[in-house]
């Protein structure tokens, strides 16, 4: 592989959030676990509409949309998409008319991201059990006999741009840990759509770096066309592409663990219950029920059972969330952790 010809720099980037994000350390809940050093890349914070990881995908993919001349935005995702919220204030602050395909139906009360979604003045499509914007082609056919240039942000931002977003994170991040003077052995996440995993693998292989790259899988992914963990692996190859980088990632690179997907894509169990309360009563920060709570859920089990050794040294990439834990909150068991 030579470094020398990747570049990415040429491609139309929108500026939407505040980078770099902190990178902190995790002490209080690291001693809780009697567990390895833990640090936390902070993109709950990303700075737009209350942050998280799709705001670093949306600065490559809105950028292409300009580029293209797009007027309007539409993307999909479930009523409480986090992506779907961040697309509608990228929309909003720009000036692009933003429509969202939703799974399900209207609920009666707007709360979380979807109230968000509203406030930022989007059009809502309900698509009941098509939660992955199964029906965005006939939209954008009835936006185009409108006169409007419709652009289709991809579902949860995961095309070769979105995940170019956290190859440009992975080099963020390895400037703040060399300045920091610390050092890591994993790389812990919520994989979901794909972009984030299929990023860091590749910055993982251009930093040269050999963390281990663990997403924890939120989604049964029973609905999907393509088995994730081979759509993962795709799109590492197809962005390593993009930006002229000579990889051929296969699937014994990948590392997916789906040990904790439970019932199912936004169904809170003990495991979510537990990591937001730990994280929340140990660190004062907030982890949210369906992706960042699973996820920090997977890291305490890991640590507890000893996969990961105390003298490991682990990042947490906390990738947002925490609007969906107000419309959770009859589904949330918040317990003292003495
Ligand atoms: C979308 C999302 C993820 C998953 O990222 P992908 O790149 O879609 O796999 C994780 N956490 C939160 C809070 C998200 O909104």
């Amino acid at each position: 592989m030579k470094n020398a010809d990747i570049n990415y720099a040429d491609l139309p980037r929108e500026l939407l959030g505040f980078f770099p994000t902190p990178l902190i350390e995790l002490t209080k809940l690291s001693q809780k676990l009697d567990g390895p050093k833990i640090f936390m890349k902070r993109d709950d914070n990303t700075g737009l509409a209350l942050g998280g990881n799709k705001t670093r995908k949306l600065e490559y993919i809105i950028g292409d949309a300009l580029a293209q001349g797009a007027d309007t935005i539409i993307t999909a995702g479930a009523a409480q998409s986090n992506h779907c919220r961040q697309t509608a204030a990228a929309a909003a602050s720009l000036g692009l008319e933003c429509h969202l395909v939703l799974g399900g139906q209207e609920p009666n009360h707007a709360n979380g991201n979807l109230l968000l979604d509203k406030i930022f003045g989007c059009h809502i499509h309900w698509a009941g059990s098509n939660r992955k914007g199964e029906d965005i082609p006939k939209i954008v056919e009835q936006l185009k006999k409108e006169g409007k240039k419709p652009y289709i942000v991809p579902y949860g931002g995961s095309n070769e741009r979105g995940a170019l977003a956290f190859v440009e994170a992975f080099r963020e991040l390895e400037s703040q840990r060399q300045s920091m003077n610390i050092s890591l052995t994993h790389i812990i996440f919520a994989s979901s759509s794909g972009g984030t995993h299929a990023g860091l693998m590749l910055g993982n292989k251009i930093f040269n770096t050999a963390y281990q790259i663990v997403g924890i899988n939120i989604d049964k992914g029973e609905t999907d066309k393509v088995p994730f963990d081979q759509y993962i692996v795709a799109l590492a190859n197809s962005t390593a592409t993009l930006i002229g980088a000579e990889y051929d990632f296969s699937a014994s690179d990948l590392i997916l663990n789906s040990d904790y997907v439970g019932e199912g894509y936004g169904v809170i169990g003990t495991l979510e219950n537990e990591a937001i309360a730990m994280t929340a009563q140990t660190e004062g920060i907030l982890v949210d029920p369906v992706y960042t709570g699973r996820a920090m859920g997977g890291l305490i089990d890991m640590i507890r059972s000893g996969k990961i050794k105390k003298t490991d040294s682990v990042l947490f990439w906390h990738t947002g969330g925490a609007p969906a834990l107000f419309a959770y909150a009859d589904n949330l068991e918040v317990t003292q952790q003495n």
